[in-house]
């Protein structure tokens, strides 16, 4: 391993979010580095290649894997969730897992790219299919939701970032939205603002009060993309959904394509990511690099191991 980011979830799992039973496991989603060895059925070329790690493998051939869905499923297993992860040396991997990467791309922006650009990408294109000129309001600009604003704004689409810090806006604003809106000021104040009905809200924050937030922001056959996670309930009521057409959205983490679509972007220009690699610790601060993203210092940090 030569970088992994450390990311919301790995506090989420540290908290026993994924249940007690997961722990203890070695923590790890957001991996890069090379290959030093391949089992004896493998190309040997593999060997010395940066990649990429898909965090998830499976039976292949299952019928979500089979459509294209390898990220839901009954028998899928999550690296650094459900087997141990890449706060590590070295992992085992299956080679169906890896994504070559270009040597021209640095192991930290690879390593961030795997989930902090793949989870917003395949909600926003996979799942709630984005289209240019829509408006597309954003909920929550933490390392999910910052990326879902220059991926909308790469998309076409027309992008409303609501947040609760200045600073998380102001990056927002770096990063392309059109209009800025503080969440604390409440749903009639963020439809004012945003000047046009929200087709699109992705909802990153993991706070049952935003989920409902993003209902009521939603326009006529808005989709509604829930991608941040809590284990806290919301009400809403049949008429929410049949008076405004309105759907109701999961999205679950990325599938490996979506990675290789993003890694594309990046060496092509159209994203960043300065802003989730600018905090960087050794591995053995792993602890420290949790704390930090409890404080809310940082989006991101990436432990780089070389
Ligand atoms: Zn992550």
């Amino acid at each position: 391993m030569d970088a992994c980011g450390v990311c919301g979830s790995d506090a989420f799992l540290q908290k026993g979010g994924f249940g007690a039973d997961k722990l203890p496991v070695v923590p790890g989603h957001e991996a890069a580095g090379h290959v030093v060895s391949v089992g004896d059925d493998a190309d040997a070329d593999w060997v010395g290649r940066q990649v990429a790690i898909y965090y998830i493998s499976g039976p292949a051939d299952s019928r979500w894997a089979r459509a294209g869905a390898e990220n839901i499923g009954p028998d899928i297993r999550r690296m650094g969730v459900d087997l141990d992860g890449a706060f590590a040396d070295y992992v085992v991997r299956p080679l169906s897992t890896l994504v070559p990467v270009s040597p021209a791309l640095d192991a930290a922006t690879v390593a961030v790219a795997t989930d902090a650009l793949a989870t917003p990408f395949h909600a926003l294109t996979r799942i709630g299919h984005v289209q240019p000129g829509e408006t597309l309001a954003v909920l929550g600009l933490g390392g999910i939701g910052s990326n879902a604003i220059q991926i909308g704004k790469h998309l076409g689409a027309r992008v409303v970032a609501i947040g609760r810090s200045t600073p998380k806006l102001e990056l927002a604003e770096r990063l392309g939205a059109d209009v800025l809106v503080r969440s604390d000021e409440g749903p009639d104040a963020v439809r004012r603002a945003m000047g046009d009905q929200a087709d699109v809200v992705v909802q990153c924050v993991g706070d049952p009060a935003m989920d409902r937030f993003a209902i009521d922001i939603a326009g006529f056959r808005a989709r509604v993309v829930l991608v941040g996670t809590s284990l806290g309930q919301f009400t809403a009521s049949a008429t929410d959904f049949v008076w405004r057409e309105l759907s109701l959205l999961g999205s679950r983490g990325f599938v490996r394509q979506d990675i290789v679509d993003v890694l594309d972007l990046v060496q092509a220009g159209a994203l960043v990511t300065d802003h989730l690699t600018a905090s960087t610790r050794p591995l053995d601060e792993a602890n420290a690099a949790l704390e930090d993203l409890g404080s809310g210092r940082v989006l991101r940090t990436v432990l780089i191991n070389r």
